[in-house]
């Protein structure tokens, strides 16, 4: 038993399909907590070194066009960081198995899953599978300030004349 922290992304499928609430309802049988969610317009770069270990993939270009929403005509996703006991494996476990012609039925990616013509796997939730994969992706996807708990160790640092958007 060992307190996790697990990176979920509800992928540009997911939210087409009207999905959202439904996957968040599975999730929340994990009794974990929402310690992080935002909507994230994915660009390249981040669609890259989210998949960054896939590169050498023949499925590579599809797999940052599907995650960058491009055959969805939206380009968002929803991204989420869950945390408590053994969050990694339980929040796997209702995803279910990768491909989803494979996955049981009653986990999201068997209900809600398809494969495309061009053979990618459509299958609406992405979520972490390692711890080190845990931090490396809930540090590419969240700032310090937008997760409730400070999980990962964090440093103060002074930003000189930071140009940033406020409401007009
Ligand atoms: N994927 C695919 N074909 C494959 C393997 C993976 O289309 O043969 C896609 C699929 O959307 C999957 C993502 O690439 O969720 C990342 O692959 P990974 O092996 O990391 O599977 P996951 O961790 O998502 O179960
Ligand atoms: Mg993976």
């Amino acid at each position: 038993m060992a307190i996790e922290q697990t990176l979920v992304l509800i992928k540009p499928d997911g939210l087409k399909k009207s999905l959202t609430g439904n996957i968040l309802s599975r999730l929340s049988e994990t009794r974990l907590e929402i310690a992080a969610a935002r909507i994230v317009s994915v660009t390249k770069e981040l669609a890259e070194a989210h998949y960054a270990a896939l590169k050498d993939q023949p499925f590579f270009q599809e797999l940052i066009d599907y995650i960058m929403g491009e055959l969805h005509e939206r380009r968002r996703v929803m991204a989420l960081v869950y945390h408590g006991e053994d969050a990694i494996s339980k929040v796997r476990e209702i995803c279910g198995a990768t491909n989803p012609e494979e996955a049981d039925p009653r986990t999201i990616r068997g209900a809600y899953g398809r494969i495309t013509t061009l053979g990618i796997y459509e299958n609406a939730i992405h979520a972490s599978a390692t711890p080190e994969e845990a931090e490396r992706e809930i540090k590419l996807w969240f700032g310090p300030d937008e997760v409730v708990y400070h999980i990962y160790p964090v440093q103060e640092t002074e930003v000189k004349n930071p140009k940033r958007l406020i409401w007009a």
